[in-house]
């Protein structure tokens, strides 16, 4: 199996549906236009379940792992989403952004978002196996 083959498998829909998702989720707790885009990455780790991309100015992509999208809930992918967007709007209103950060965990804790490194409920009933 190849990369290109799970990309087509997961194309469209649901990575339409994600970005909508995540301009959502901007609008409503941040007030911010969400112009870049959400795609499935196949190839992230088990572990890493998303991941906001930037370099130094500019705000690049949101990537979720086709893992997340295989076996979270949908109210987990919605939250996985949060914390994303959370990420996006602390970049862009230049605050602390990275994982563990105050003001970054401060802003997760405002709108109800999970903090990185607790598992989804889902994910630890499938480990189990
Ligand atoms: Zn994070």
């Amino acid at each position: 199996m190849n990369d290109t083959t799970i990309k087509l498998k997961l194309s469209t829909r649901e990575v339409e549906g994600l970005t909508n998702l995540a301009r959502d989720i901007a609008m409503k707790y941040w007030g911010l236009d969400f112009n870049i885009p959400v795609i499935i990455n196949p190839r992230l780790k088990r572990s890493t379940y998303g991941r906001f991309i930037y370099n130094k100015k500019t705000p690049l992509r949101i990537e979720i792992s086709g893992y997340s999208i295989r076996n979270l809930y949908i109210t987990e992918i919605i939250d996985l989403m949060k914390h994303e967007v959370c990420h996006y709007a602390c970049f862009i209103m230049q605050k602390q952004l990275s994982d563990g950060s105050r003001f970054f965990e401060g802003e997760l804790k405002r709108i109800n978002s999970t903090s990185a490194g607790l598992s989804y409920k889902s994910v630890r009933k499938t480990r189990g196996k």
